[in-house]
């Protein structure tokens, strides 16, 4: 059922404890841990507890929990002292645009100097 928790899903287990991460921020609807593989000095993924594959069906299912994300975002942002010089949130939707976990999730990206994308 949309929002359970799926078996075979990477990011439940950790929301279920059964995979260690680095957490740096927790709520009762969300999760902040550190990208295994940072791309920037500040790598942060943010992700609802609840599962939905991708941000857009997060958004079509449960609304608040995105906004949830987001304010969890600007939080890790805070936190890791990034809100200052600047940072990007990025939801990776898709094969195409290079999601891997099929769980929705934010990359909070700081830290270094980002390209502009669009
Ligand atoms: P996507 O490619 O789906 O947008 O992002 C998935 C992210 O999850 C990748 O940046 C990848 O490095 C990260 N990742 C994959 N496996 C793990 C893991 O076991 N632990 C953590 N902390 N991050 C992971």
């Amino acid at each position: 059922m949309a929002g359970e928790p799926q078996d075979d899903c990477l990011f439940c287990k950790i929301v279920a404890g059964d995979i260690p991460a680095t957490i740096v921020r927790e709520t009762p609807t969300t999760l902040a841990f550190r990208d295994i593989n940072p791309q920037a000095p500040t790598h942060v993924l943010v992700i609802p507890r609840v599962h939905y594959p991708d941000a857009a069906s997060l958004a079509a299912g449960d609304p608040d929990a995105v906004a949830d994300v987001l304010r969890e975002a600007g939080e890790v942002a805070a936190q890791e002292k990034v809100d200052g010089t600047g940072y990007r949130v990025v939801f990776n939707t898709g094969p195409g645009a290079g999601q891997t976990v099929f769980h929705a999730h934010a990359h909070v990206l700081g830290g270094r100097d980002l390209q502009r994308l669009v």
